[in-house]
This record gives structure tokens, C-alpha cells and sequence, in this order.
């Protein structure tokens, strides 16, 4: 029989509520295949550091070095809590964005995905969503502004002063534009370049590199768009949009943006891909605003399940039918408290029952 060791880093605010609902998935799964699943609890993020004295603790790199896949729920504190940090030992700081470097997860997946019969959840106008919201965000995760040198000081003008340097270089550009080809031939051959090259010179050798790679991929047609210009077209008319392809900042907010049109974070599922390393994470943060009262929505910690089980684990079967379940929760009438106001017409259901619903519709 097959093991599969799976470090779960549940982390911070929301983090271990939706993540229990993403082991009983896991637990379904494993119940009626060949196959076990070990997973392997470990600190990650401001819990560790509140534990321990440090974010990511030895102990818990360890365990990720060891697991064929790594299930991580949010991170991050509520603003006080994280003052009380020092600066290069907050979360994502000192734990999230190591972790990326470490297994050299460069291509991160982020589906933007809604189908018809959940096109309520959105706030888009019936007309504007049409027939639902289905595109993948590629975002570059290891490079850029986050990981160019910082510098902080005092000017000659006794000044305070901030430099943050956004560094690629041509191969860390060329390996995530051709995962964004690759991912466009698998579905309309269409890709968004995302890019701001009217400002940045980042931006024209990215667009210049690009143009290099898509000469591999001439089925594949390459509409350009300034991702000012993007932020507003996701708004008005998210249909034409497929895959996109962006750097690292780029992403981050975009992809946030991605909740907005679906009607919440909590939709928000990710893959977080390297050559030979692989995570995966919900895309929003540890909503410190409503931690503690079982009213997250773990859909996007699910989601994040049915990812490692189509991209790790090459369960492509299991993985679609865990988004069948969790969309037919929804579809038969049931929300959580994120997707619809109170007199919506829903049935609400908390964060527990959301996770039981699915397990049950996965056993029939
Ligand atoms: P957030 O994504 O945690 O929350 C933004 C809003 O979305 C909040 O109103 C929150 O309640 C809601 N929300 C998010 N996920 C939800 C879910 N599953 N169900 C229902 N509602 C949900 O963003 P924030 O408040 O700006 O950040 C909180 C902390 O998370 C910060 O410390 C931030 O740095 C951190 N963060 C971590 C990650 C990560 O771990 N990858 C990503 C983004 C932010």
C-alpha cells in the first residue's frame, strides 16, 4: 500500500478550523483507496513563534523536508499581535516567505472559479458574470519585490529611508511564463500577459522574455494587458480572461481580487508548484476578524486538498470529485456566513458542518 507523508502546518487565526475540515476529506479519501495518508503536524507561523521563539522552528522544516506534499493553512496575526513581533520574525516574514525560497515553489496556481449554479455568491451583476467565472491566475511566488535586497536607513539629510529592490533574471522569468503556456494549451490556448512595462524595465524584460518562449507554444494566442487595466477588466468583464500569467506582487493583489468577483476569499484555493517540491494553501490570510467562531468558510483549505490530490498525488478522479462535493453543498441551498447576507433565502451552515456536508455527499 502507498504511504504518503503530509507535513500539515494548520497555522494561525482560522487556520486550524478550516484545516480540520480538510483532514476529514482526507480521511474519506483514504478510507476507500489503496493508500494511507501520514500526516505530520508541525508549527508554522505566529503560533510557533508565540511557542517556540521562531515562526518556522527547525523541527518543523524537518518535517517538511520528509513529506511528499505539505497542506498549509493561513498565517499571520491581527495588527497588535503582530507589533509585538519583531520585524524580521513575523509570519510571513520569517516563515511563509523562507518556506517558498526553501522548496522553490515558483509557480503558484490560484483558480478563480465559479460555476453557473454558484453565480450568486458573486457581486457581479447577473449579466456581467454570465455563465459563471472559471480563469487560473499564475503568479511567480519566489521572486520580485518580496525577495529583492532591502535596505533601511538614515539619508545625508538625516531622512528615514526605504529601498526594496524587485530582481528577476531572464530564467526565473522564462520557467513561470512557460508554466503559463503550458496551462493555457491545456485549456483555451489563450494567455494574459500581466505586466506594467509603460513604468517598470521589470516589466519590458519580462514582456521581451516572453515573447522569446511563446515562439514554443504557436498555438497559444498572447493578449498583453497593464495590470491596472486588468484590475478593472476583472470587474467588467472577468469572461475573457483564461489563464494570466504575472509576477509576484502582481499576483498577490490581483488574485485578491479574484475573491472579490467570486464573493469571498473563502473560495480561494492554491497550489504552490516547484520542480520538485510542492505546497499547497488557501490564497487569503488568517482572517484574525473571525478566528475562533466557526464561521470561516474552509472551502478554499479544501480546495487546496483536491489541488495536492490532482498535482502531487496524481488522483485527478478523487480531486474532482472533492470540488463536486463542496459545490453541491452550495448548490443545494447551504452557504456560509461569508457568501450571503442574513435573509439571503441560504441555509447558513458554520465551518464544521460545511466540512460534514462534504464528507457526506463523498461517502454516498
Ligand atoms: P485575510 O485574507 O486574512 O482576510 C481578509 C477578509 O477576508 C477578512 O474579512 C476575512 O474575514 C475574510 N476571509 C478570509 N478568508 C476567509 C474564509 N476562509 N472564510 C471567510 N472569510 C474569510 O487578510 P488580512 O485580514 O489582511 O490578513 C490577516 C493576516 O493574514 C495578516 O497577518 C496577513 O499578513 C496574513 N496573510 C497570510 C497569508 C498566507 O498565509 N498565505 C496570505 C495573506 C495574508
Amino acid at each position: 500500500m502507498k504511504n504518503y507523508k503530509i507535513a500539515i502546518l494548520a497555522g494561525d487565526g482560522i487556520g486550524p478550523e478550516i484545516m480540520s475540515e480538510a483532514v476529514k476529506v482526507l480521511k474519506v479519501i483514504e478510507e476507500r483507496n489503496d493508500l494511507s495518508f501520514e500526516l505530520n503536524e508541525a508549527a508554522f507561523g505566529g503560533c510557533a513563534y508565540y511557542e517556540s521563539g521562531h515562526p518556522f522552528p527547525e523541527e518543523t522544516k524537518t518535517i517538511c523536508d520528509n513529506s511528499e506534499a505539505i497542506l498549509k493553512g493561513p498565517i499571520g496575526m491581527n495588527h497588535e499581535d503582530s507589533e509585538r513581533i519583531p520585524v524580521d520574525l513575523r509570519p510571513e516574514r520569517g516563515a511563509l516567505l523562507p518556506l517558498r525560497k526553501r522548496l522553490n515553489t515558483y509557480a503558484n496556481f490560484r483558480p478563480v472559479s465559479l460555476p453557473s449554479g454558484l453565480a450568486h455568491f458573486s457581486p457581479l451583476k447577473p449579466e456581467v458574470i454570465g455563465d459563471g467565472i472559471d480563469m487560473v491566475m499564475i503568479r511567480e511566488l519566489v521572486g520580485g519585490l518580496y525577495f529583492g535586497e532591502k535596505e533601511v536607513g538614515v539619508n545625508s539629510d538625516g531622512l528615514r529611508y526605504v529601498k526594496e529592490n524587485l530582481e528577476y533574471d531572464e530564467s526565473q522569468i522564462a520557467r513561470i511564463v512557460h508554466v503559463g503556456f503550458q496551462q493555457a494549451m491545456r485549456r483555451k490556448k489563450i494567455l494574459h500577459n500581466i505586466h506594467k512595462s509603460n513604468v517598470l524595465k521589470s516589466s519590458v524584460l519580462w514582456n521581451e522574455v516572453l515573447g522569446e518562449v511563446s515562439v514554443e507554444y504557436p498555438e497559444v494566442e498572447v493578449r498583453h494587458m497593464l495590470v491596472d487595466a486588468a484590475a478593472t477588466a476583472l470587474c467588467l468583464n472577468p469572461a475573457q480572461f483564461d489563464v494570466m500569467v504575472m509576477e509576484n506582487m502582481f499576483g498577490d493583489i490581483l488574485s485578491d481580487q479574484g475573491g472579490g468577483i467570486l464573493g469571498s476569499l473563502g473560495l480561494m484555493p492554491s497550489a504552490c508548484i516547484g520542480d520538485s517540491s510542492a505546497y499547497y494553501e488557501p490564497s487569503h490570510g488568517s482572517a484574525p476578524d473571525i478566528a475562533g467562531q466557526n464561521i470561516a468558510n474552509p472551502y478554499s483549505m479544501i480546495g487546496s486538498v483536491a489541488m495536492m490530490l490532482e498535482l502531487s498525488f496524481d488522483m485527478l478522479e478523487e480531486s474532482k470529485n472533492v470540488w463536486a462535493a463542496m459545490q453541491s453543498v452550495f448548490a443545494d441551498g447551504f452557504s456560509t456566513p461569508d457568501l450571503s447576507k442574513p435573509g439571503a433565502g441560504v441555509k447558513m451552515i458554520k465551518t464544521n458542518e460545511f466540512g460534514d456536508r462534504v464528507v457526506a455527499v463523498l461517502s454516498k
